[in-house]
This record gives C-alpha cells, sequence and structure tokens, in this order.
C-alpha cells in the first residue's frame, strides 16, 4: 500500500463491470479508462480474467491489456482467473496480482466455475506451485477469494464457520492474501462487521485481507463502512457501479467508485484519489458504453460546500 494512503481503493470496473455488459470495450477503449483512472491516483486496477475467450469474449484480450497496464507507472495490475490454467497465463502475463476465485457455496462453485470447492483448493495448491516454480522470489501476490461469504442465490446464507475453515485452507496453501466477497449483493452492515471481526480472530492482523461488496439492496457502501470498523483496508469497487447484477435484472451492481472515494475522504481517510480527476475518467467511460446504465449518487450531487477531501487535507 502507498506510504500516504489509509484505504486502498482497487478499481474493478474493466473486470467485474465489463464482464456483466453487452457492449464489447476495444482494447485501446478499456487501456484508456486504466490510464485515466490510474493517472486520477488510483493504486490498483483489476484489467481483465484468463477465462476462456469463447466464455467471455469480452476478456479475450486480457494478456495485451495486462502487457500495456504494466508500463503505467506506480500502477498495481491485477487480474482474476477461475482455474489452474488462467492462473498459469496470469502469471506468464507479469500482472502483480493475481486472485483465484472460489466460492464458500458448494452448489454456487459448482454452476460458476464447474468445480467442486476440494477440486478448486487443489487447483489452488497446484497454482501456487506453479508460482513458486516460474517466479522463486514470489514477487506475483496470489490472492485468495472467496465468493458468496456471505450467501448466494443458491445456497441461501453462508455459515461462517465454512468461510473461516475456506479462509485457513487457502492460507495454509501458500495464499498471500484473501478477498472476501459478497459476489450477489447478500450481506447487511451487522452480518459484515461480525464475519470480519471473527476472520481476524481466526486468522490474525497480518494477512491482508480485501473485500468486495455489491450494491443490490443498497447497503453496498454501509457494508464497506462496517467491513472499514473491523479493520479492513483494502475495498473493491466500480466506476460508475457498472456491470449490475446477472441474477437481478435493472440491481445496482458493485459499489459505485466515486461514492466509496468520498466517503472515505470526507471521512478523514485518504485514498490518494483525485476525485475532479475521477470524475472526468467516469466520462470518458461512459463515452464508451453505449448507453448501458451506471449507478452513482456522487455524480449528481457533487460535493457538499466546504468539501475537503483528506488527500488533500494539510
Ligand atoms: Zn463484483
Amino acid at each position: 500500500m502507498g506510504d500516504n494512503i489509509d484505504v486502498l481503493v482497487h478499481e474493478v470496473g474493466p473486470r467485474d463491470g465489463l464482464q456483466s455488459i453487452k457492449t464489447i470495450f476495444p482494447t485501446q477503449a478499456k487501456l484508456d479508462w486504466i490510464k485515466s483512472e490510474a493517472a486520477a491516483g488510483v493504486p490498483q486496477i483489476q484489467v481483465g480474467s484468463f477465462v476462456r475467450p469463447d466464455l467471455l469474449p469480452q476478456m479475450a484480450d486480457t494478456a495485451e491489456v495486462v502487457r500495456q497496464s504494466l508500463e503505467i507507472p506506480d500502477l498495481t495490475v491485477a487480474v482474476l482467473v477461475p482455474n489452474l490454467k488462467g492462473a498459469q497465463n496470469a502469471i506468464l502475463s507479469g500482472a502483480h496480482q493475481i486472485g483465484v476465485v472460489m466460492s464458500v457455496s458448494q452448489a454456487h462453485n459448482k454452476s460458476n466455475i464447474n468445480r467442486t470447492i476440494a477440486e478448486s483448493l487443489e487447483d489452488f495448491r497446484k497454482i501456487i506451485e506453479y508460482r513458486n516454480q516460474v517466479d522463486p522470489e514470489r514477487k506475483t501476490v496470489i490472492s485468495g477469494g472467496l465468493a458468496t461469504s456471505f450467501g448466494c442465490t443458491i445456497s441461501g446464507p453462508a455459515p461462517v464457520r465454512d468461510v473461516m475453515w475456506q479462509a485457513e485452507q487457502l492460507l495454509k496453501l501458500g495464499a498471500d492474501r484473501l478477498s472476501i466477497a459478497d459476489t450477489v449483493g447478500f450481506a447487511n452492515p451487522r452480518q459484515v462487521k461480525d464475519l470480519f471481526d471473527e476472520l481476524y480472530r481466526t486468522i490474525g492482523k497480518d494477512v491482508p485481507v480485501g473485500a468486495h461488496f455489491h450494491d443490490t439492496r443498497g447497503l453496498g457502501l454501509a457494508n464497506a463502512f462496517a467491513a472499514l470498523e473491523a479493520g479492513v483496508r483494502e475495498l473493491d469497487s466500480c466506476l460508475g457501479g457498472l456491470g449490475g447484477c446477472p441474477y437481478a435484472p435493472g440491481a445496482s451492481g458493485n459499489i459505485v467508485t466515486e461514492d466509496l472515494v468520498f466517503m472515505l475522504e470526507s471521512g478523514g481517510m485518504k485514498t490518494g484519489i483525485d476525485l475532479d480527476a475521477l470524475m472526468e475518467t467516469r466520462e470518458l467511460m461512459i463515452h464508451h458504453l453505449n448507453g448501458e446504465p451506471t449507478q452513482g449518487t456522487f455524480v449528481t450531487a457533487g460535493p457538499p460546500l466546504g468539501f475537503v477531501a483528506a488527500s488533500n487535507a494539510a
């Protein structure tokens, strides 16, 4: 994390946002967006995912997007992968951070990536082994991602003990960090605080932990705040809340980056992000969107009178 940052905002729009909309972004449009958002001060961007191009044509150019993103100064280039094959491609691409995703719900894991949890954990073991082989200095950060950590549309609420067990397994296998995701917008703030409190009791405070929330039922930012209260210092978000929810047409998707940055900066937490520049990036992204819906309230209301961003305060 940067020296002068209290909370790391991890933009996931070029992956999570784009993967759930119809408009195909040309490679150059993705790169314009990524460069502009990095210039606004966003320290980490998930630029794509290594998945089969026939399953997700929007992500077919991920290797090229990574290659060019790696030239952007001071940007941590992150990608997402569902399995060993994707992880191998991601490691070879030179991406700085690789999120390996699996679900806490057995049924969701099966329907999302066609694997049992045991198979996903075995993949994870091989991914760490492969990373250590080709990258003995272990510079590539491998993040263990737990989707549906609060519940899912197939299995209902996720038992906390299942999340703890899986988190411990990932760390035993060599995960450098964890990402806890409310993949389909199940969580409420009390549940979030309780889960992260329990997680830190279980794994200690030394492992970096990120959180990923959706705003499906309007609780996204409240959940992000609850995670902050529990000690989380890395949050995923999506510029313009791009992406929606594949299970609920019209529903909001990921929490909105600009609204999150406003919440953090107005509350005295430095993100290193310039909100004015971020809003220009939003315009640039919308230019390519072909009328796809976006979310967010900061864009309409603007900053309140007297607002001083923590990052700009003396
Ligand atoms: Zn998401």
